[in-house]
């Protein structure tokens, strides 16, 4: 998160603003705390320029609860769900769905451990909905754009580690979710992005809390949300708008990846895992070849105080994550950390 964000939530931990009593004691219900609630959701819609067609909601249970939500409200009987697989997020996503009816793979890039992003789809005739997710955070794919869809069936993204972090247009969408703690806050809330005419078709006959209409028609209160995960996402809604937006934030991006992947190019030693034209601007993976080097790496990358770059166990190598809060001088000294070690070890 940004340092001026969590700062500000600092202050607002021991008390919101004059109120005396800090943000998570206040009563969900009461006025200073609606006050957040409607603002956050008023900088998120000014922010993605989402259509007032639309619900935005602040739910709880992370992204993996959007996995089972999204089956049990939109792939009815008869109807087959299709599922873009592109990395371990999207196979927990139709591992779900599975559990709820009928699925269709419209295409995996699994045969090459997911390194790249398919060009073509093959969908149901019958489609419920096509779910894709826009970044793959272990395996450093992102899609450039939105896949076609067939005409009818709407448009499910899994955009939890790229939300926010380029312009998107909201409309080709029926559903888009993340939860917060990549690129827009704290762990504990989940954004939901949800056309209206989506919400009034879910069933009425399953939970109440499993029913996006119960979100909708409260207002994100139908119990109590996740008070102070909803409030510093609102100040990261606000930081994002006083840096330019989404496309302040698309091009602050692009400049903080470049230097990495340029090098990456270039270099004999490192080599980036995923393919050139699917590579992600917000989790950059790779490998020297050689574990032995790899793990030599990420313990003096610790060391000299780079945390966090060993990669994911099934990709192995490294991973640099570079959200949207992070700087990019960060970037820039990764990179001469790297040349340092790569003119030590070649
Ligand atoms: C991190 C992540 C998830 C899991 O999110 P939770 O909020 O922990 O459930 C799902 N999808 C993607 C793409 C992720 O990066």
């Amino acid at each position: 998160m940004p340092v001026e964000v969590l700062e500000e939530a600092r202050e607002n931990m021991l008390s919101l603003g004059e109120t005396g009593i800090g943000v998570m004691e206040h009563s969900h219900r009461g006025k200073p705390f609606v006050a957040v609630a409607e603002e956050a959701e008023a900088n998120c819609r000014k922010l993605a320029g989402i259509p007032d067609d639309y619900d935005v909601l602040f739910l709880q249970g992370g992204a993996s609860s959007q996995f089972f939500m999204i089956p049990q409200n939109f792939l009815e009987q008869g109807k087959t769900a299709d599922y873009l697989v592109t990395g371990s997020w999207s196979k927990k996503a139709i591992k779900e769905a599975k559990l709820l009816g009928s699925t269709n793979i419209a295409c995996s890039s699994e045969d090459r451990n997911f390194c790249y992003i398919p060009k073509d789809c093959n969908y149901s005739d019958n489609s419920a909905y096509v779910h894709f997710t826009s970044n793959n955070t272990i395996f450093g794919t992102e899609f450039a754009s939105e896949p076609e869809v067939p005409e009818g069936s709407p448009l499910i993204c899994d955009a939890s580690s790229d939300i926010f972090s380029r312009p998107l247009d909201i409309s080709k969408y029926g559903l888009l979710y993340g939860g917060a703690q990549k690129n827009l806050g704290p762990s504990g809330v989940t954004l939901v992005i949800i056309r209206k005419d989506l919400v009034a078709k879910g069933p009425s006959d399953i939970p109440a809390m499993l029913q996006y209409r119960t979100h909708a028609e409260n207002d994100s209160m139908y119990n109590t949300p996740p008070t102070f995960g909803l409030y510093t996402m609102g100040l990261v809604f606000k930081w994002i708008l006083d840096n330019g937006g989404l496309e302040g934030m698309a091009r602050h991006n692009a400049e903080k990846a470049k230097p990495l992947y340029d090098y990456l190019d270039q270099s004999q030693l490192f080599k980036p895992t995923a393919d050139k034209d699917s590579r992600s601007l917000m989790n950059v993976c790779f490998v020297t070849g050689d574990d032995t080097l790899d793990a030599k790496f990420v313990s003096e990358s610790k060391a000299a105080g780079f945390d966090g770059l060993k990669g994911h166990r099934s990709v192995g190598g490294m991973r640099a994550s570079i959200y949207n809060a992070f700087p990019k001088q960060g970037v820039v000294d990764l990179v001469s950390f790297m040349k340092d070690f790569e003119s030590k070890n070649s």
